[in-house]
């Protein structure tokens, strides 16, 4: 599933290209994927590109705002005379659009597209009115984003001792804790932190909190820095450089060695989701 970085990296890509353009022509494929009036949109222009959590925002004129959500499969795919891809990767992103999972095309006055492609079709793009957007469903219940500087391991120390009996590689994907960190990002900031995942929030002292705080945001700011973990670049001969999963010390590296001492990386399952750490660096418990 996208994380706050994947989609930090579509909103850094997208606000370049399409701020001030206008929305001439909607085509909806998948009316699960589409709520809202699609007419509230048609003719308006993009005034703002913003993201919350896993969230992306666009305010358009009008007072009017189009969230997206990703999910686990949602991909946006922007074409011009390039191509930029955000989200969850697949065979197929660089193939020719539209294509069988598109469900939401969005045309520009200027020719350029937008695809909203998703094979388990769980993501979604809402219609809002900009002054209600704090109050959506999607929003109004998260915690605190990671990167603002009103969030300190103080915080974060205060949230997670709310979820003293679970793993801490749990409970930083607990979305009220820490907003934006998945199941990628936080097996990283545990081996940033060098904290074992199944470590219990209870049994944590401060040193740990500062630990996983600083190894949460290093993960995160890392995951920005290359890419996210999907090739999130132009579609060119260089396209393919930043791309967070190979610099990743720990995540989908199960019997790699530990980029740091050689051992091999451990895979586990801790609240049912696929869970990877280095036994040697990792050993706060
Ligand atoms: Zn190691």
């Amino acid at each position: 599933m996208p994380e706050l970085p994947e989609v930090e990296t579509i909103k850094l890509s997208l606000e370049k290209k399409i701020i001030g353009l206008k929305i001439s022509k909607i085509q909806i494929n998948s009316h699960k994927s589409f709520i809202g009036n699609p007419n509230l949109v048609r003719g308006r222009k993009i005034l703002n590109i913003w993201r919350r959590a896993k969230i992306l925002g666009m305010d358009l004129s009008g007072d009017m705002t189009l969230l997206f959500h990703l999910k686990m499969t949602g991909q946006l795919i922007y074409e011009d005379d390039q191509r930029i891809i955000g989200g969850h990767p697949t065979p197929d992103m660089t193939g020719k659009m539209p294509n069988s999972h598109t469900r939401v095309i969005f045309s520009f006055s200027d020719g350029s597209h937008l695809y909203f492609n998703d094979q388990r079709r769980f993501g979604w793009i809402r219609v809002v009115n900009s002054g209600k957007v704090r109050e959506d469903s999607s929003l109004k219940n998260l915690g605190p984003e990671p990167l603002e500087k009103e969030f300190t391991w103080v915080v974060l120390k205060q949230n997670l001792l709310r979820r003293k009996s679970i793993p801490i590689k749990v409970a930083i994907m607990d979305q009220k804790v820490v907003a934006g960190v998945g199941n990628i990002y936080a097996s990283e900031a545990c081996f940033n932190a060098k904290i074992d995942p199944r470590a219990k929030v209870g049994e944590m002292g401060e040193k740990e909190f500062k630990a996983i705080y600083q190894g949460m945001i290093r993960a995160i700011n890392d995951g920005i820095k290359y890419g996210g973990s999907t090739r999130a670049h132009f579609v060119d001969p260089e396209g393919h450089k930043g791309y967070f999963l190979d610099y990743a010390f720990v995540y989908g590296r199960n019997k790699h060695p530990c980029k740091i001492c050689k051992t091999e990386i451990k895979k586990i399952t801790l609240a049912g989701r696929g869970t990877y750490f280095c036994p040697n660096c990792q050993t706060i418990w």
